[in-house]
Order: structure tokens, then sequence, then C-alpha cells
């Protein structure tokens, strides 16, 4: 750990939020933690190969980083569709929710919605500094009972797990039927056929064919809801654009991204 993380971890998480609220402060807004900004922040890695496939979800971004929260277009279409009425979801109270990998301004609205049946969940739940709870989970064994998740959450994390087809698996079991799984990864939108990497390879093998040194996989946008499928779920693609395109502009969303719903409908 840098020596900046070091001293950062000795001050309080609230007291570096409120922090970044002041210092940031403007006339914008964040649409998912709807801090007042200045001005958005850049998002994205710009490794050439990100450029090079097109990969929606990796691809540098310009202004598209809230300075406050850190959700950028991937986290306002998760939060554009459960709170603006994308066909669906509608917190309803008893829902059982589970959030892998939560997001920090994600975690916030969903839990502030409903507040009772959230679970947060990571495989290191020592990387989180913004949640009191989080329980350690691993995709490929969870320790929840069968169909007992109504909305899941678990984006940016299937193109690092060892066998995606475990993890899904066991998304899959855990699921309520009409249950919904909301699963982003990362698509390359000009690749032929999905890059999957073995366990043994390099992270400079994986910077360079896959754009992130931890990840294992890089999908096509016609192999992932396929992958998808094959595991059991019935996969709508929905694309703001195309339901609500004056809300999705003014958003800020990015037009290539869609955000893959996956139910269970047994
Ligand atoms: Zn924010």
């Amino acid at each position: 750990m840098s020596a900046k993380k070091k001293i950062g971890r000795l001050i309080p998480y609230p007291v570096i939020e409120n922090g970044r609220k002041i210092i940031n402060f403007g006339p914008k807004r964040c649409q998912v933690c709807e801090s007042p900004i200045r001005q958005m922040q850049d998002a994205g890695y710009g490794f050439e190969v990100l450029e090079r496939l097109q990969v929606v979800g990796g691809l540098k971004r310009f202004a598209d980083k809230c300075p406050v929260c850190h959700s950028s277009s991937r986290e306002r279409l998760v939060w554009f569709w459960l709170s603006q009425g994308g066909r669906g979801f509608r917190f309803p109270d008893t829902a059982r929710i589970a959030h892998f990998a939560p997001e920090k301004g994600l975690t916030k609205r969903i839990r502030d919605a409903a507040p009772a049946n959230y679970t947060a969940y990571d495989f290191d739940p020592s990387r989180y500094r913004h949640l009191d709870h989080l329980e350690q989970a691993d995709l490929s064994g969870l320790h929840l009972p069968d169909n007992s998740v109504d909305l899941l959450i678990c984006n940016h994390v299937l193109e690092h797990v060892p066998d995606v087809a475990v993890a899904l698996g066991e998304i899959f079991r855990v699921l309520a039927p009409q249950g919904v799984a909301i699963l982003q990864v990362p698509i390359a939108l000009k690749l032929d056929k999905t890059i999957e990497l073995p366990l043994s390879s390099t992270p400079q093998e994986r910077v360079q064919l896959l754009g992130q040194d931890d990840h294992l996989r890089l999908f096509t946008a016609a192999d992932y809801p396929a992958v998808l499928a094959a595991a059991g779920f019935e996969v709508e693609l929905f694309d703001p654009f195309e339901a609500e395109t004056a809300l999705a502009t003014r958003w800020q969303l990015d037009p290539f991204e869609k955000l893959h719903l996956c139910r269970k409908l047994v």
C-alpha cells in the first residue's frame, strides 16, 4: 500500500467524502449520488487495446465520472433503469437485494430505497471503506440459499473470476424465480471471438490482450448474451436511448452501453 493510501486510511471515510463535496462543489449534479459538482472527471484507462477493440465499459470517457461518488456512465445506466422506470423493477419493500462488488454511489441509493433487505458482498471486504458492513463471498461457491435474492447486482466482476460458468451457475441458483440479475462486463464491439486467457497468463499479457492486468476474458457483444442464456437466464438488453432518448442524453449515458437484464423465469 502506498504512503498516500496509508495516510488516507487513517481518516474516517465520511470526512473524506465531505471533503470531496466541498472541493468539487458547483452548479452541476451527479445523477447517482445527487452531489452538486463543478465538473465530471475523465474515466477509463486509455490502453491501446481498449480503443482498438472499442471496449464498452473500458474505453476512456471524458468528463464522465463524479468526483464525489466516482460513478461513471456505467453506474448511471444501472441507476437509470432502477429509478426511471426502465421496465421492470420497482423496489418493493420486501425485495431481497444482493450487491456484489458494491459501487459507492449505487450502494447509497439502493440501500436508501430498500434498507431492510440490502446486503453487500465482496471477495475481499477489506477493499471497501464506504460501507460499515460487507459480507465475504466467493462466486465460485456462495453461502446464500437457493432462490433467496430478488435483485442481484454484480457489475464488472465476471471478467475476473476463474470460471465464468461456475459463477453464473451460482448466481442463477441464488436468484429467486422472477428475480433480476444485472451483470455488466466490458464488451468489445470490434472483436470477432471472445478471448479467454488461462489463470497462468501474466499481467502483461492481460493488459496487452484484454486491457486490464486482472481480467481473464473479454466478451464480444454477441457472445456475452449467449453465455448468460446458456446459464439459464432469459436475457433482455435494455437500451436507454431507445426507451427514453431525451432523458438518456441528459443523464450523459454511454450510447453504446446496454444493460444486460438476466431473469430467472423458472
Ligand atoms: Zn456522484
